[in-house]
């Protein structure tokens, strides 16, 4: 898989440097989700509150893809309302479906662009997206136990 170097290095300092990596002990949903065909597993733990990202850590093994992403979800969603991390999801899905047509919009995204060309490999795009998913079941689960 070849990635633009300066995307490579973005990715690699979240894989060796992740955000948030260490799950907290206070959340209001906590969630563990595979991509069996990587080997890649993520527990993430939210907190929801007043309607926002009020709280996020996470733990998991895996490969680079799937860690960095994770990572730079992390500093995308947290403090933010979830309309607002919503639409960073669907942005980023968006990218991820692109077959490497788009290179995102890093006013969005921030980070998140560098994983631009893993649209192009159908193989790694679970890896990307599985943190992403995992945040969306996390805090559907806490708008359920919420009551929002
Ligand atoms: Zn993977």
């Amino acid at each position: 898989m070849e990635l633009d170097s300066l995307y490579q290095q973005v990715i690699l300092d979240h894989y060796k440097n992740p955000k948030h990596k260490n799950l907290n002990e206070s959340y209001t949903a906590q969630v563990h989700h595979v991509n069996p065909s990587c080997g890649d597993e993520i527990t993430l733990n939210i907190q929801v509150q007043a309607g926002k990202v009020a709280g996020i850590s996470w733990d998991g093994v895996g490969c680079s893809i799937s860690q960095a992403s994770t990572s730079i979800m992390t500093e995308l969603v947290l403090g933010k309302d979830i309309d607002s991390a919503f639409e960073i999801l669907g942005e980023f899905t968006d990218l991820m479906q692109s077959k490497g047509t788009k290179s995102g919009d890093e006013e969005v995204l921030e980070d998140a662009v560098a994983l631009a060309g893993v649209s192009k490999f159908p193989a790694r795009i679970k890896c990307a997206l599985l943190g992403w998913m995992a945040f969306k079941d996390a805090v559907l689960q806490s708008k359920d136990k919420l009551g929002e």
